[in-house]
């Protein structure tokens, strides 16, 4: 068979997936609803990839691999959570609690004034910064408003920290404030990350209007939000293989021709790969993956490491639904909530977690607790139950300045020195050129686009439209 299944007056093109991440789901959602068949394939006996579940025996609990936190601008990755009907799913914070060195508590809340002043009245009563280091932020916040959007192109090739030194931004205020947002929603400091997205986090989420900056956290197991997508999939006629390893991509000549598992040689014209970019290297023939454009720098990716860490105690220890630790080696405290027989459930999070990887459980537990217990001193009331750390060496690709002109488009390029890159090879992936660093907003997005371009049919949403004060003052 050639991949192709003609039927009267229509030519449906099976289309093979490799990868059921964020982004391979999101890619077999966008070809089924194009007309053609996606048939997904997937190492692992379950989907989700890097934002999934898994069963824990101490505890006898379903838990996350770690919390993933979105945002109201991860407009696809809502799109694609609304596609699989478990928006309801996902639960609302506006309100953010930010733990202070001095063990007192924020709160960043916004109020009905217009976009970008929203947060403006309550981050003026935090306690975490003094009235000229709040100047500081003030002044470089305005930089951003000013700037808009465009203007981050003059930042490229630089790190975030450069745009702060640059706006007057002092180490403290640097440490406690810019860095406590960045390194969680980037995974890297601001030393490291590039300035486009340290810029974007803040244009396109703090400042131009109240939904944009909503945290969603979802209210159920990760895993549990993608179980919709095999029917859905299936009802247009393709299909989701778990445990499915691909072991390389098959060409003739210069064209994809077929995908090769452990057990079969699927004969298709057209592949998405979703895989990140050391798995891709590998399934590419050797002869290949220098000539197209995309993948000749795929060795140049680096990655950044998470730590999330499971504790759940005998009682409740705090009624917080989570804490930001500003400044911290412990970035984040969620309340995963109290079960029937009154145990709770902490989770602490801790990004760019390069030194916590030689650590083990037993040192990672004992620094959590130690740093938890500034916060909520009647942890030590209750008996930790069980404790379980999730190491993630390879959470995500570190989005840094150096690598962001590597990141490849989703459709061969027809133009190149031999005559174009791979013809039906589309590319995927948190580490594709979304313009977003990696988060599932941006595995979403690369899916989309992935299948957009193998289809023709349609790619991603509209992005969230700054209020009327914000885009008049310059942000969009
Ligand atoms: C600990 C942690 C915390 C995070 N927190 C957040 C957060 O709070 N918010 C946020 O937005 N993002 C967060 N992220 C990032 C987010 O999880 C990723 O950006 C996103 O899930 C990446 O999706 P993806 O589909 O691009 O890649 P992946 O999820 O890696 O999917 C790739 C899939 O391909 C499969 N695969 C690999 N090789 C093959 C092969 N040869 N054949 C078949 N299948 C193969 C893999 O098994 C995997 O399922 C976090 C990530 C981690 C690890």
């Amino acid at each position: 068979m050639d991949g192709e299944i003609r039927g009267p007056g229509e030519v449906k093109r099976k289309i093979v997936i490799i990868g059921g991440g964020l982004a391979g789901i999101a890619a077999a959602m966008r070809v089924a609803e194009s007309g053609h068949i996606p048939h997904l394939l997937e190492t692992r006996r379950k989907l989700g990839g890097r934002a999934t579940s898994f069963d824990d025996p101490r505890s006898g609990t379903t838990l996350d691999n770690c919390q993933h936190v979105l945002m109201g601008c991860c407009t696809n990755l809502l799109d694609l959570y609304q596609q699989l009907g478990v928006l309801e799913s996902i639960a609302w914070h506006e309100e953010l609690h930010w733990l202070r060195p001095d063990g007192g508590i924020d709160s960043l809340r916004p109020d009905p004034l217009p976009a970008p002043l929203h947060q403006a009245r309550s981050f003026l009563k935090m306690k975490l910064l003094d009235r000229s280091q709040k100047k500081q932020v003030r002044r470089a916040m305005w930089r951003m408003i000013r700037m808009g959007f465009a203007g981050r192109i003059e930042w490229e090739g630089r790190t975030f920290r450069a745009f702060l030194e640059d706006q007057g931004q002092s180490d403290h205020v640097i440490e406690l404030f810019w860095d406590t947002i960045i390194i969680s929603a980037c995974n890297l400091s601001s030393s490291k990350v590039a300035a486009v997205h340290g810029l974007q986090v803040f244009q396109e989420a703090f400042l131009p209007g109240r939904f944009a900056g909503i945290m969603g956290i979802p209210d159920v197991p990760l895993r549990d939000l993608y179980d919709p997508a095999t029917r859905i999939i299936e009802d247009a006629g393709g299909s989701i293989e778990l445990g499915c390893s691909v072991r390389s991509i098959g060409f003739d000549g210069r064209r994809v021709c077929s995908v090769v598992t452990a057990n079969e040689a699927i004969s298709t014209s057209a592949v998405i790969s979703t895989v990140p970019p050391d798995r891709l290297e590998k399934i590419l023939p050797d002869r290949l993956h220098e000539s197209d454009a995309r993948t000749r720098n795929l060795s140049r990716f680096s990655t950044s490491p998470i730590l999330g860490v499971h504790l759940q105690f005998s009682g409740a220890v705090t009624d917080l639904p989570h804490l930001i630790l500003a400044g911290r080696p412990v970035h984040w405290m969620f309340n995963k909530g109290i079960d029937s027989e009154g145990r709770q459930h902490l989770h602490a999070v801790i990004s760019e977690a390069e030194d916590w990887m030689e650590l083990t459980e037993e040192q990672i537990v004992e620094r959590v607790l130690a740093e938890l217990s500034r916060a909520m001193p009647g942890m030590s009331d209750h008996e930790l139950l069980s404790a379980r750390s999730v190491k993630e060496k390879r959470a995500t690709f570190a989005a840094t300045a150096e690598i962001e002109s590597h990141r490849p488009s989703a459709a061969p390029s027809v133009i190149g020195p031999q005559g174009g890159d791979l013809e039906g090879l589309y590319l995927g992936g948190d580490w594709c050129d979304t313009g977003w660093p990696a988060t599932m907003e941006g595995a979403v997005r690369s899916g989309y686009a992935a299948a957009a371009a193998a289809t023709g049919g349609a790619g991603l949403v509209d992005d969230l439209r700054p209020g009327p004060l914000a885009s008049m003052l310059g942000l969009r």
